[in-house]
């Protein structure tokens, strides 16, 4: 009887502690791929909002990507995020035109 109170309470200590393990991780993640948005005085995109886990819209092809997921280049000092190289590589071409 009481093992089982006993396993019921090291599970949920478990899962609270991987909770907050991927939280870091994913915190770390972010700030790795995105390290602009800790850059004080830098030049800030006005559209840009500080969460993780947001969705930008590729410019190219219209997809939506993680912003932690995606290829981003900064142009003009704007943040533009894109699904694939290919993407990226085509609207860099379409601007320098
Ligand atoms: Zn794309």
């Amino acid at each position: 009887m009481f093992r089982v109170i006993f396993w019921l309470l090291g599970l949920v200590v478990i899962i609270s502690l991987l909770r907050g393990v991927i939280g870091i991780i994913f915190r770390g993640l972010g700030e790795l791929v995105n390290p602009q948005s800790n850059q004080p005085g830098g030049q800030r995109p006005q559209n840009q909002v500080p969460l993780s886990g947001e969705l930008k819209k590729d410019p190219t092809c219209g997809t939506y990507i993680a912003a932690a997921s995606s290829i981003h280049e900064t142009l003009g000092g704007e943040t533009f995020y894109f699904c694939s190289k290919q993407c990226r590589d085509k609207y860099v071409a379409s601007l320098a035109r």
